[in-house]
């Protein structure tokens, strides 16, 4: 038998399994050893009074086992060697899924990067800390995995008109994320698992017959009759094929050259961001209502905020754990 319910524990019972078992058998008025399994759905934070609770959705198996204790619910990519091609220009997270996208579509994406794979790119991150010195193509924006790559791999969004973004999670866990981010209110990667993550990512592209070449920086695109039908990289090679940009903000030179071959661009608004620093212990503190901070059961605390001044926004973006 399987009962769903949802619950609020404290974080104690939460990251226990036993208490919550024990928890669960009260509730659900059942012997703890009939509970074989429990899933979490949803998993979510209440810090707003000073006992912090945590909302849980579960699945509770009693006197059964789950088929199959993943929540993941993978895509099915097929091989696409032999099929027409479409051209995807950049690696960063844009890129990587119109090239996985491309895949469920039967079609096989030319996957093209100016910078390095997730690995190479750290050394020159590395340099940049240490020499000062910038390779143009291999930095913090560019390179496989994007502006993001090494960065928290934060997955939430404030915004309600995007729909949803649970396949979106789902490819993620499929391709080695933790299955947390299925279940967490605020879900993130952590930049530890990312570059890895990206990875498996371009592993899928080239198990199914894709192509993904770095060091391929595009530098122009070539119209006939006003269609476009490839693009030409900088040592003269050209690709055809239908052309995804997935360039990212950084590309100025893309932009020129859009420009300069008459392609029509609007300006779109644009927020600017300072850093704040806070010691994530001050945080932990303050949010939890507790001078021993988070303890070992609750997560880094983490706040948003929104204001306007003069009429405009202000909001925070993003947090990172750790301050
Ligand atoms: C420090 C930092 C932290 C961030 N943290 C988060 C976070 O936690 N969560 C979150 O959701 N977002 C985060 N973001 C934002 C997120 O990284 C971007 O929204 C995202 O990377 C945009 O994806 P994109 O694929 O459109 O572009 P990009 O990530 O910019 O990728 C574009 C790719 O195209 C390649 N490229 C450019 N020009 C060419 C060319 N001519 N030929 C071939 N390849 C080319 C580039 O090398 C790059 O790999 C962060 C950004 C930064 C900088």
């Amino acid at each position: 038998m399987q009962e769903t319910i949802d619950i609020r524990v404290t974080p104690k019972v939460a990251g226990e399994p036993m208490l919550l078992k024990a928890d669960l058998s009260n509730r659900l008025g059942v012997d703890a050893n009939a509970i074989k399994h429990i899933t979490i759905i949803r998993r979510s934070i209440d810090a707003r009074q000073r006992q912090v609770m945590v909302n849980l959705s579960l699945k509770v198996y009693i006197n059964e086992l789950p088929d199959n204790t993943s929540l993941v619910r993978p895509v099915d990519y097929r091989p696409v060697d032999g099929s027409r091609q479409a051209i995807v220009v950049g690696a960063g997270p844009a890129g990587l899924f119109a090239a996985l996208r491309l895949i469920e579509l039967g079609i096989k994406p030319i996957l093209l990067e100016r910078g390095k794979d997730v690995d190479s790119r750290r050394k020159d991150m590395a340099a940049i800390a240490r020499e000062g010195v910038v390779d143009p193509d291999s930095n913090y924006c560019f390179g496989e995995g994007g502006a993001g790559a090494y960065s928290d791999g934060k997955l939430y969004t404030r915004s309600k008109k995007r729909g949803s973004v649970d396949k979106i999670l789902h490819i993620f866990a499929q391709h080695g994320a933790s299955e947390d981010i299925l279940v967490d209110a605020h879900p993130h990667i952590g930049t530890d698992k990312l570059p890895d993550v990206i990875k498996a990512m371009r592993e899928t592209i080239i198990r199914c017959g894709g192509e993904v070449h770095f060091a391929t920086k595009v530098t122009d695109l070539i119209i006939e009759n006003g269609e476009v039908k490839g693009v030409t990289v900088a040592d003269g090679s050209t690709f055809l094929g239908p052309v995804i940009l997935a360039t990212g903000h950084s590309a100025r030179d893309v932009y020129r050259m859009l420009h300069s071959r008459g392609v029509g661009m609007e300006p779109k608004g644009l927020a600017i961001g300072v850093r704040l620093e806070h010691p994530q212990q001050l945080i932990d503190r303050l949010r939890y209502h507790s001078k021993e901070g988070r303890g070992k059961y609750l997560p880094a605390a983490e706040y948003t905020m929104l204001t306007r001044v003069d009429n405009r926004a202000v909001y925070s973006f993003c947090m990172c754990p750790g301050g």
